[in-house]
């Protein structure tokens, strides 16, 4: 066995747990590499095996449960970024957002004048964007719409991929495709679960962004990150971290368990009321740890955030 991010034979198994796939009698099994740090899962799911697997087992009612507070992160992950757009000199233009689901990040670039495509596999989320907020979707894989016609290379002035890298059997391929339809000065930004994170760390596998291999196949680091990165002919521009309301360490690692109890009799009597109230709890969490980028305009400058992000260029042709 050999790392799929960097090549690397030092592998060693990372937990004891395994996995059952549902509708898959194999059994999976996370491993670490010891050169880039990169936890995958073992063995790698073939492309026709995950899309079955998002087809019948994946559970796309928890977006619906939490839809509201989804679109807070969407506007809070717009402004966040829109924050760096004079500093990295990106130019408003042209917008595609890989893995756009419900389009709730879609519609920020939109109101803010971008002119907007979104990009998912077919599903009541793409639905939701192209119906309900009237945004542009093309449906289908990136390859298959490159190839054909349905989206051109080299005219996008900025993408934006928000989780998606790390669902992907090969996230190089997936990496590759993005800088193709990058334009001459293109950025992109790739935003995945940090495997050097704080929660990460003290809970293993129990961390809410360690899911199940299939469902999580390949969790970064920076080094891995940015090793794909400029493999796939990108020259990077940024790497940092930060927490999200939904992968928050105070609140899984101190927060949640102490509110257990208290949930479940909550739940007895109402479920919604115990939905609001553990929801409640993370976005109070997360706001919390803001101040820092709402009164300085700073990120954090430690690799220990959930969520790892990397903002690259396209290497132009005539580039030494
Ligand atoms: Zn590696």
């Amino acid at each position: 066995m050999k790392c799929h991010i960097c090549d690397s034979i030092l592998i060693r198994s990372w937990c004891d747990r395994l996995w059952l796939i549902p509708g898959n009698q194999q059994e999976f099994h996370y491993f670490n590499c010891s050169e880039c740090g990169t936890v995958f899962c073992d063995p790698l799911p073939k492309g026709l095996e995950l899309a079955a697997y998002y087809k019948d087992h994946f559970n796309y009612s928890w977006f619906e449960e939490h839809l509201p507070f989804k679109k807070i992160q969407a506007a809070h992950r717009w402004q966040r970024i829109a924050s760096l757009f004079h500093k990295y000199n990106i130019r408003q233009g042209r917008l595609l957002d890989v893995g756009c689901g419900h389009g709730l990040f879609l519609s920020h670039a939109q109101r803010a004048r971008w002119s907007t495509v979104g990009i998912d596999y077919q599903s009541l989320a793409t639905r939701h964007a192209r119906e309900k907020l009237g945004l542009e979707v093309v449906e289908g894989d990136l390859r298959t719409v490159i190839l054909e016609d349905r989206l051109k290379a080299s005219q996008f002035d900025f993408v934006t991929a928000w989780h998606c890298l790390e669902h992907v059997p090969d996230p190089l391929n997936y990496l590759e495709e993005i800088t193709m339809v990058l334009g001459p000065s293109g950025k992109v930004l790739i935003a995945v679960p940090n495997a050097e994170a704080l929660g990460m760390k003290l809970m293993r596998e129990d961390w809410i962004w360690c899911q199940p291999p299939y469902v999580h196949v390949t969790h970064f680091t920076e080094k891995s990150l940015a090793l794909l990165a400029r493999r796939s002919g990108l020259n990077i521009l940024a790497t940092w971290t930060r927490d999200t309301w939904d992968a928050h360490p105070f609140f899984d690692v101190y927060v949640a368990p102490r509110m257990v109890r208290l949930l479940n009799r909550l739940r007895r009597l109402s479920t919604r009321a115990a939905f609001w109230l553990e929801e409640g709890m993370r976005l109070a969490c997360y706001t919390a740890s803001c101040p820092n980028h709402w009164l300085l305009g700073r990120e954090r400058t430690d690799r220990l955030g959930s969520e790892l992000l990397l903002l690259a260029e396209r290497i132009q042709p005539n580039a030494k």
